[in-house]
Protein backbone atom coordinates (compact mmCIF):
# COMPACT_ATOMS: atom_id res chain seq x y z
CA UNK A 1 0.00 0.00 0.00
CA UNK A 2 1.27 3.28 -1.04
CA UNK A 3 2.13 5.52 2.16
CA UNK A 4 0.11 8.42 0.88
CA UNK A 5 -2.95 5.63 1.10
CA UNK A 6 -1.48 4.67 4.84
CA UNK A 7 -1.50 8.15 5.60
CA UNK A 8 -5.00 9.09 4.50
CA UNK A 9 -6.47 6.38 6.21
CA UNK A 10 -4.81 7.09 9.44
CA UNK A 11 -6.20 10.70 8.99
CA UNK A 12 -9.78 9.37 8.44
CA UNK A 13 -9.41 7.19 11.88
CA UNK A 14 -8.27 10.36 13.42
CA UNK A 15 -10.58 12.64 11.98
CA UNK A 16 -13.87 10.13 13.29
CA UNK A 17 -12.54 10.30 16.93
CA UNK A 18 -11.97 14.05 16.49
CA UNK A 19 -16.25 13.81 15.08
CA UNK A 20 -16.84 12.33 18.60
CA UNK A 21 -14.27 14.03 21.38
CA UNK A 22 -15.70 17.20 19.40
CA UNK A 23 -18.78 16.57 20.73
CA UNK A 24 -20.09 17.10 17.07
CA UNK A 25 -21.18 13.20 17.06
CA UNK A 26 -21.86 11.09 19.49
CA UNK A 27 -21.22 6.83 19.65
CA UNK A 28 -20.88 5.06 16.31
CA UNK A 29 -23.33 7.25 14.23
CA UNK A 30 -21.64 9.10 11.70
CA UNK A 31 -18.87 8.01 9.13
CA UNK A 32 -16.09 9.52 6.99
CA UNK A 33 -14.95 8.76 3.96
CA UNK A 34 -12.47 10.41 1.24
CA UNK A 35 -11.07 10.05 -2.05
CA UNK A 36 -7.89 8.12 -3.03
CA UNK A 37 -6.97 8.14 -6.78
CA UNK A 38 -10.01 6.12 -8.41
CA UNK A 39 -11.17 4.39 -4.90
CA UNK A 40 -13.15 6.18 -1.80
CA UNK A 41 -11.48 4.93 1.44
CA UNK A 42 -14.26 4.97 4.10
CA UNK A 43 -15.26 4.28 7.59
CA UNK A 44 -16.66 0.70 8.32
CA UNK A 45 -20.23 0.47 10.04
CA UNK A 46 -20.92 0.61 13.28
CA UNK A 47 -17.61 0.44 14.72
CA UNK A 48 -16.44 2.39 18.07
CA UNK A 49 -14.13 4.96 16.66
CA UNK A 50 -11.81 4.51 19.71
CA UNK A 51 -10.94 0.80 18.51
CA UNK A 52 -11.10 1.69 14.90
CA UNK A 53 -7.49 0.79 13.40
CA UNK A 54 -6.57 2.52 9.43
CA UNK A 55 -6.17 -1.20 8.45
CA UNK A 56 -9.64 -1.68 8.85
CA UNK A 57 -10.94 1.47 6.78
CA UNK A 58 -13.05 -0.12 3.84
CA UNK A 59 -11.83 0.91 0.09
CA UNK A 60 -14.10 1.00 -2.44
CA UNK A 61 -14.14 1.49 -6.50
CA UNK A 62 -15.06 4.71 -7.62
CA UNK A 63 -16.63 3.13 -10.52
CA UNK A 64 -18.43 0.38 -8.65
CA UNK A 65 -21.89 1.03 -7.21
CA UNK A 66 -22.42 -2.82 -6.93
CA UNK A 67 -21.51 -2.38 -2.91
CA UNK A 68 -17.79 -4.53 -3.45
CA UNK A 69 -15.34 -3.33 -0.74
CA UNK A 70 -11.54 -4.08 0.09
CA UNK A 71 -11.32 -4.27 4.02
CA UNK A 72 -11.93 -6.75 7.08
CA UNK A 73 -14.84 -4.85 7.65
CA UNK A 74 -18.05 -3.61 5.64
CA UNK A 75 -18.28 0.06 4.68
CA UNK A 76 -20.38 2.48 6.91
CA UNK A 77 -24.35 1.84 5.44
CA UNK A 78 -24.39 5.24 4.11
CA UNK A 79 -21.46 4.32 1.35
CA UNK A 80 -23.82 5.43 -1.49
CA UNK A 81 -24.36 8.85 -0.96
CA UNK A 82 -20.32 9.20 -0.05
CA UNK A 83 -19.43 7.56 -2.88
CA UNK A 84 -21.85 9.56 -5.31
CA UNK A 85 -20.44 12.81 -3.87
CA UNK A 86 -17.06 11.75 -4.17
CA UNK A 87 -17.66 10.56 -7.78
CA UNK A 88 -19.87 13.03 -8.99
CA UNK A 89 -18.83 16.41 -7.09
CA UNK A 90 -15.36 17.80 -8.37
CA UNK A 91 -15.40 19.53 -5.08
CA UNK A 92 -15.82 16.80 -2.81
CA UNK A 93 -12.71 14.89 -2.12
CA UNK A 94 -13.52 14.18 1.53
CA UNK A 95 -17.29 13.91 2.83
CA UNK A 96 -18.42 13.95 6.63
CA UNK A 97 -21.71 12.50 7.91
CA UNK A 98 -22.59 12.91 11.51
CA UNK A 99 -25.75 13.53 13.86
CA UNK A 100 -24.59 16.71 15.45
CA UNK A 101 -27.71 17.92 17.72
CA UNK A 102 -28.08 21.27 16.54
CA UNK A 103 -28.43 20.31 12.95
CA UNK A 104 -30.65 17.05 13.61
CA UNK A 105 -32.81 19.07 15.98
CA UNK A 106 -33.27 21.32 13.02
CA UNK A 107 -33.73 18.43 10.74
CA UNK A 108 -36.11 17.25 12.87
CA UNK A 109 -38.30 20.05 12.43
CA UNK A 110 -37.33 19.38 9.00
CA UNK A 111 -36.25 23.19 8.56
CA UNK A 112 -33.57 24.84 6.06
CA UNK A 113 -30.89 26.75 7.76
CA UNK A 114 -31.22 30.22 5.96
CA UNK A 115 -28.69 33.20 5.74
CA UNK A 116 -28.71 34.00 9.22
CA UNK A 117 -25.51 34.73 9.68
CA UNK A 118 -22.97 35.22 6.84
CA UNK A 119 -21.26 31.75 7.16
CA UNK A 120 -24.18 30.58 5.30
CA UNK A 121 -22.06 31.58 2.30
CA UNK A 122 -19.37 28.78 3.71
CA UNK A 123 -21.80 26.28 2.42
CA UNK A 124 -22.00 27.47 -1.60
CA UNK A 125 -25.43 29.58 -1.15
CA UNK A 126 -27.82 31.34 0.93
CA UNK A 127 -29.39 28.63 2.26
CA UNK A 128 -28.47 24.99 3.88
CA UNK A 129 -31.35 22.56 2.79
CA UNK A 130 -32.78 20.20 4.79
CA UNK A 131 -33.25 16.98 2.41
CA UNK A 132 -36.54 14.80 2.62
CA UNK A 133 -36.96 11.69 4.52
CA UNK A 134 -35.57 8.02 3.88
CA UNK A 135 -34.45 4.87 5.49
CA UNK A 136 -30.82 5.06 6.41
CA UNK A 137 -28.68 3.64 3.91
CA UNK A 138 -30.63 3.51 1.18
CA UNK A 139 -30.60 4.39 -2.66
CA UNK A 140 -33.63 6.73 -1.92
CA UNK A 141 -31.57 8.83 0.88
CA UNK A 142 -28.60 9.36 -1.37
CA UNK A 143 -30.98 10.20 -4.27
CA UNK A 144 -32.17 12.64 -1.62
CA UNK A 145 -28.92 14.15 -0.26
CA UNK A 146 -27.69 14.88 -3.73
CA UNK A 147 -30.67 16.75 -4.60
CA UNK A 148 -30.10 19.06 -1.07
CA UNK A 149 -26.60 19.35 -2.26
CA UNK A 150 -27.08 20.74 -5.40
CA UNK A 151 -25.06 24.10 -5.55
CA UNK A 152 -23.88 23.85 -2.13
CA UNK A 153 -21.41 21.96 0.17
CA UNK A 154 -23.18 20.63 3.26
CA UNK A 155 -27.25 19.88 4.00
CA UNK A 156 -29.26 18.27 6.91
CA UNK A 157 -31.03 14.81 6.35
CA UNK A 158 -34.40 14.77 8.05
CA UNK A 159 -35.41 13.14 11.33
CA UNK A 160 -31.59 12.28 11.03
CA UNK A 161 -28.45 14.65 10.66
CA UNK A 162 -25.92 16.50 8.32
CA UNK A 163 -23.34 15.68 5.32
CA UNK A 164 -20.46 18.44 4.78
CA UNK A 165 -17.54 18.16 1.68
CA UNK A 166 -14.73 19.40 1.74
CA UNK A 167 -11.60 19.84 -1.08
CA UNK A 168 -9.91 18.33 1.92
CA UNK A 169 -10.58 15.95 4.69
CA UNK A 170 -9.85 19.08 7.01
CA UNK A 171 -11.74 21.18 4.95
CA UNK A 172 -14.95 18.97 5.25
CA UNK A 173 -14.16 18.63 8.95
CA UNK A 174 -14.31 22.35 9.21
CA UNK A 175 -17.18 23.04 7.17
CA UNK A 176 -19.03 19.91 9.56
CA UNK A 177 -18.15 22.36 12.69
CA UNK A 178 -19.22 25.46 10.98
CA UNK A 179 -22.56 23.53 9.77
CA UNK A 180 -23.07 22.85 13.78
CA UNK A 181 -22.29 26.10 15.16
CA UNK A 182 -24.54 28.18 12.32
CA UNK A 183 -27.09 25.57 13.25
CA UNK A 184 -26.76 25.96 16.87
CA UNK A 185 -27.06 30.14 16.47
CA UNK A 186 -30.11 29.86 14.57
CA UNK A 187 -31.99 27.58 16.81
CA UNK A 188 -31.34 30.10 19.92
CA UNK A 189 -32.48 32.99 17.51
CA UNK A 190 -35.86 31.16 16.60
CA UNK A 191 -36.40 31.18 20.88
CA UNK A 192 -35.32 34.68 20.97
CA UNK A 193 -38.34 36.42 18.57
CA UNK A 194 -36.51 35.12 15.25
CA UNK A 195 -33.74 35.64 12.99
CA UNK A 196 -33.36 38.74 10.77
CA UNK A 197 -32.00 37.49 7.49
CA UNK A 198 -29.60 38.79 5.48
CA UNK A 199 -30.23 40.00 1.53
CA UNK A 200 -28.51 38.02 -1.50
CA UNK A 201 -26.73 41.03 -2.00
CA UNK A 202 -24.80 40.31 1.49
CA UNK A 203 -24.76 36.99 1.31
CA UNK A 204 -23.03 37.48 -2.48
CA UNK A 205 -20.41 40.13 -0.65
CA UNK A 206 -19.55 37.55 1.51
CA UNK A 207 -19.04 35.11 -1.14
CA UNK A 208 -16.78 37.89 -2.81
CA UNK A 209 -14.73 37.56 0.06
CA UNK A 210 -14.29 34.19 0.35
CA UNK A 211 -12.71 33.64 -2.35
CA UNK A 212 -9.72 35.14 0.00
CA UNK A 213 -10.60 33.38 3.11
CA UNK A 214 -11.54 29.81 4.66
CA UNK A 215 -9.69 27.18 6.05
CA UNK A 216 -5.34 27.90 4.76
CA UNK A 217 -4.20 24.86 2.95
CA UNK A 218 -0.37 23.78 3.89
CA UNK A 219 0.83 26.40 1.43
CA UNK A 220 -0.69 28.86 3.69
CA UNK A 221 -3.20 30.15 0.66
CA UNK A 222 -7.11 30.18 1.16
CA UNK A 223 -9.14 27.72 -0.97
CA UNK A 224 -12.41 29.35 -1.96
CA UNK A 225 -15.51 28.30 -0.42
CA UNK A 226 -17.32 28.30 -3.28
CA UNK A 227 -16.71 27.07 -6.39
CA UNK A 228 -19.16 25.63 -8.65
CA UNK A 229 -19.64 21.47 -8.72
CA UNK A 230 -18.82 20.42 -12.31
CA UNK A 231 -19.95 16.49 -12.11
CA UNK A 232 -17.04 13.97 -12.39
CA UNK A 233 -18.83 11.85 -14.54
CA UNK A 234 -22.47 10.61 -15.29
CA UNK A 235 -24.00 7.67 -15.29
CA UNK A 236 -27.06 6.64 -17.56
P1 LIG B 1 -22.58 3.36 9.97
O1 LIG B 1 -22.17 2.92 11.37
O2 LIG B 1 -22.99 2.18 9.12
O3 LIG B 1 -21.50 4.21 9.35
O4 LIG B 1 -23.89 4.21 10.09
C1 LIG B 1 -24.02 5.31 10.96
C2 LIG B 1 -24.99 6.29 10.44
O5 LIG B 1 -24.84 7.46 10.74
C3 LIG B 1 -26.10 5.86 9.58
O6 LIG B 1 -26.80 6.93 9.06
ZN1 LIG C 1 -26.43 8.80 9.95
Amino acid sequence: MKQAEKKLRAEIVERCREMNSSGLNQGTSGNISARFEDRMLISPSATAYDTMTPDMIASVALDDESGAYEGPLKPSTEWRFHHRLLRDREDAAAVVHAHPTYCTTLAIARKDIPACHYMIAAFGGNSVRCGGYATYGTANLSDLAMQAMTDRTACLLANHGMIAIGESLPKAMWRAIELETIAKQYYLSLAIGGPILLSDAEIDDTHKGFAGYGLQDKAGKAKPARKKPTPRRRKA
